[in-house]
C-alpha cells in the first residue's frame, strides 16, 4: 500500500504531540508535572521542590480558586495556557507539556483525579491516603493500567534518608529476628472546619490522615504482610472537632513471623515515633517521619548509638519521589510505591475501621 506525502506529514503532526512521541525525542528532558490542588501540601511544599529535581518540572497548575493559580503560574513562568480549573482539567490531555499529574486533594477527591487524569493520558502521582476505600484504589489502578499510564502513591518515606536506612538495617538483621514494632503518629488538629474533619471529604479521622505513617511503618519495618489485625478507637464525641471522624485509633497488626506492631494515630496530640525490636537490639526513630530533621538509633550488645544515614541520591526526599515517577516512565519499571502498595494499605484501614467497629479481631489472610 502507497502511504502519501500528506499522510506521513499527518501521522508526524500527530505523533509529535503525543507526550510519549516527545520523550522519544528528547529522551532526558525533564517530564512536566501538574499539581492538583494550591494548598499547603501542592503550593507550599511540593512546588519549591522541583528546584530541587533533576529530572521534574512543573508545567501546569489546576485550582479552584483562579486569582491564586494565575499568581502561582505567573511566579513559576508558566503561561495562562497552563492553568486549569476543575470543571476543564479533561482538557489537560491536549497538552503535551503536562506528562504527570500530582493530586494534593483532599482525600476523597483523589479517585476521581486520578482517574480523570489517567484518562486524559497522564501518569499519576497520588497524595496519600491513596483514596477513601479500596473500591476506589482498585478503581484507580484500573484506569491507570488501561490508559497504559503509571501510578504512584506519595509515600515519601520510602525516599527519606533515615528511614531508608532504618528499613536497611532492620532488613540486614542489624536489631536480629523482629519481635515488635511500635509506631506512633499524631498532631493537635485545632480546627473544627478543616476538611480533616469532615467525612465527606476525608473518608476518616487520623488513621487516614497521620494512621497512614503508622501503618506504613510496621510493613516497611518487618518487612511483611499482616494476616490479622485487632483495633480500638477513643474520641470524645462531644469534642465539636470529632463530630464526623475518630481522634484516636489504636491497633495491633499480626504477622506471619509472629512479630506484633502496636500502632496508633491521634489528632489529639504531637507524636512521630518507630521503635522496632529485635531479639538481639533496637532501632528507635524520633522524630521519625517528619520533612526533615528525623533522628534514629540504633541499640545492641549493651550499647545505643545515633546513626547518621547516607545521603540519598536525591536532594530531599521530596525531589526523590518526584524524580523517581519520571525515571519509572522513562524505564517502564514499577514505582517502588505503587497504586497496589496504597491499596494494600487501604484493605488494612478498612479492615482497622470494622475491627474497631466490631469489637473483635480481622483476618487479613482469608482465614476465617
Ligand atoms: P489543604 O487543605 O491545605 O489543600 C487542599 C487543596 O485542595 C485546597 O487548597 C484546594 O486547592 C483544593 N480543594 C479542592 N476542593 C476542596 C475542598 N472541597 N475542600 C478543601 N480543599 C479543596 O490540604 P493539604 O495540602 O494539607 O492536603 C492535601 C492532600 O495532601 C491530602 O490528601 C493530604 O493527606 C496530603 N498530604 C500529604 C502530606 C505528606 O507529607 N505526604 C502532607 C500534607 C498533606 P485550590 O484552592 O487550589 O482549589
Amino acid at each position: 500500500m502507497e502511504i502519501g506525502r500528506r499522510d506521513l506529514i499527518l501521522s508526524a503532526a500527530a505523533l509529535a504531540l503525543t507526550p510519549r512521541a516527545l520523550a522519544a525525542q528528547r529522551p532526558n528532558r525533564p517530564l512536566g508535572y501538574a499539581i492538583v490542588g494550591l494548598g499547603y501540601y501542592g503550593l507550599r511544599i511540593i512546588i519549591p521542590e522541583f528546584a530541587n529535581c533533576k529530572h521534574s518540572r512543573l508545567a501546569a497548575v489546576v485550582s479552584g480558586d483562579p486569582a491564586k493559580a494565575r499568581r502561582v503560574a505567573a511566579e513559576h513562568g508558566l503561561s495562562d495556557r497552563a492553568i486549569y480549573s476543575y470543571a476543564n482539567f479533561d482538557s489537560i490531555r491536549d497538552n503535551p507539556d503536562v506528562d504527570i499529574v500530582y493530586v494534593c486533594l483532599p482525600n476523597s477527591m483523589h479517585a476521581e483525579y486520578t482517574i480523570r487524569a489517567a484518562k486524559a493520558g497522564k501518569h499519576v502521582l497520588c497524595e496519600k491516603p491513596m483514596a477513601v476505600s479500596a473500591a476506589e484504589c482498585e478503581a484507580m489502578i484500573a484506569a491507570c493500567k488501561a490508559a497504559d499510564r503509571k501510578l504512584m502513591i506519595g509515600y515519601r518515606c520510602h525516599f527519606e534518608p533515615t528511614n531508608l536506612e532504618a528499613m536497611r538495617l532492620a532488613r540486614a538483621g542489624e536489631a536480629g529476628k523482629i519481635r515488635y514494632v511500635r509506631s506512633e503518629h499524631g498532631f493537635v488538629q485545632g480546627d473544627p472546619s478543616a476538611w480533616r474533619l469532615k467525612r465527606a471529604l476525608a473518608g476518616g479521622g487520623s488513621l487516614m490522615d497521620m494512621g497512614v505513617y503508622s501503618l506504613q511503618a510496621a510493613r516497611y519495618m518487618t518487612g511483611e504482610e499482616p494476616v490479622a489485625v485487632t483495633a480500638r478507637e477513643s474520641t470524645d464525641r462531644r469534642d465539636p472537632r470529632f463530630t464526623e471522624v475518630e481522634d484516636m485509633i489504636e491497633w495491633t497488626l499480626e504477622f506471619p513471623s509472629g512479630a506484633l506492631a502496636g500502632c496508633q494515630s491521634m489528632y489529639s496530640a504531637n507524636q512521630n515515633r518507630i521503635l522496632l525490636m529485635g531479639d538481639k537490639g533496637r532501632i528507635e526513630l524520633e522524630p521519625a517521619t517528619r520533612y526533615d530533621g528525623n533522628r534514629m538509633w540504633l541499640g545492641k550488645d549493651g550499647r545505643e548509638r545515633e546513626v547518621t544515614p547516607p545521603a540519598g541520591p536525591a536532594k530531599t526526599q521530596f525531589a526523590g519521589q518526584l524524580d523517581h515517577i519520571v525515571q519509572c516512565v522513562r524505564t517502564g519499571q514499577e514505582p517502588v510505591v505503587s497504586g497496589e502498595e496504597g491499596l494494600r494499605d487501604m484493605r488494612i484501614v478498612e479492615a482497622i475501621y470494622r475491627s474497631a467497629r466490631e469489637g473483635r479481631t480481622i483476618r487479613l489472610d482469608g482465614r476465617a
